[in-house]
């Protein structure tokens, strides 16, 4: 199946001279989460601003749903529903008349059992009446996801959409983008948490300074993250491995007076035991040990560190 976004050698320089995004290059499938992660400046808003139409390119191509979002525009946005990352609604209007409202603006006929699905999907079905003002920041954040899925939107953009919201809240959140995913909805996210992209997306994307840094799916960043190194520190130094250790595949270092030992905390067994058990039969004592294991952070810190 074609991707449904394909970003093809997109860059953006903005008036004042500054490129913001540098030779661009992303696909992303039908029916996926897609989360992408950078710091702050990164070039998140920018990617997703031009993809939705929002904002010119400068170099490059954008198709969604195989249309030019530059030439093909009102075929290419009718398909994306956006929620940015500042909330702007009319706090005196009821929920029900605001989501109904921005399905108009897109020229499309009532449908009331649409908008109905939308309330309930998003648990705001008891709160159509209220004015937008009444509301907690939580429902709020969720008028504006209801407002994007008015227009029945193949794709949709959330622009940070848990920030500053609390942990329950966000909870919540994610639940409410796995529904719509459910529902066949593709979803792009930004974010700055880690966590966040760690448990909701099937692919995550790093961006730095204007530049993809990584695409990866979850499944292969997880198999990296379930990698696990055990460091024993000798009693005494040893000048090899003996052969019978052979199986563990040790590394000698500091100057033979450490072992180390990498494992898969996935798999049925660590080896942890019989290593021990190796160990002691071949006279290797250890003064001390200690495990470390690579977490999305320190993959993510690496990416974007500043040289
Ligand atoms: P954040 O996580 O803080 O929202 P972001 O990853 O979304 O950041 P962008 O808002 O896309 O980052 O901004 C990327 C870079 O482009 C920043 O250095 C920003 O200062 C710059 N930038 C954004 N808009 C403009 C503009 N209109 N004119 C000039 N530079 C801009």
């Amino acid at each position: 199946m074609p991707p449904i976004i394909s970003v093809t050698h997109l860059s953006k320089t903005y008036g004042t001279g500054f490129k913001a995004l540098k030779d661009i290059n992303l696909e992303i499938g039908r029916g996926e989460i897609f989360a992408l992660l950078g710091p702050n400046g990164a070039g998140k808003t920018t990617l997703i601003s031009i993809i939705c139409g929002i904002a010119n390119l400068s170099e490059g191509r954008v198709l969604v749903g195989g249309h030019d979002i530059n030439r093909e525009y009102r075929a290419a946005r009718s398909l994306i529903g956006l929620v940015p990352q500042e909330l702007h609604t009319d706090a005196f209007e009821s929920v029900w008349a605001t989501v109904s409202f921005s399905r108009g603006l897109f020229g499309k006929p009532k449908n009331p059992a649409h908008i109905e699905k939308v309330l309930k999907d998003l648990s705001l079905w008891d709160k159509k009446d209220s004015k937008i003002v009444t509301l907690s920041g939580g429902m709020k954040r969720r008028v504006m996801i209801a407002k994007a899925l008015s227009h029945e939107p193949q794709i949709l953009f959330l622009d940070e959409p848990t920030a500053g919201v609390d942990v329950e809240l966000r909870k919540g959140m994610w639940e409410v983008v796995r529904t719509l995913q459910q529902g066949g909805v593709t979803i792009i996210l930004t974010t700055h948490y880690i966590e966040e992209a760690e448990q909701m997306a099937d692919r995550i994307g790093v961006i730095n300074k204007g530049e993809i840094v990584l695409v990866e799916d979850k499944a292969g960043l997880m198999q990296k993250l379930g990698k696990k190194r055990l460091k024993l520190h000798l009693q005494g130094r040893i000048e090899a491995i003996p052969p019978a250790l052979s199986p563990y595949n040790l590394e000698l270092s500091d100057e033979g007076c450490e072992l180390t030992y990498h494992y898969d905390t996935k798999g049925e067994r660590t080896g942890i035991t019989s290593l021990l058990g190796d160990l002691r039969a071949a006279g290797i004592r250890f003064s001390d040990l200690d495990t470390t294991q690579s977490s999305l952070e320190d993959i993510f810190v690496s990416l974007v560190r500043t040289p």
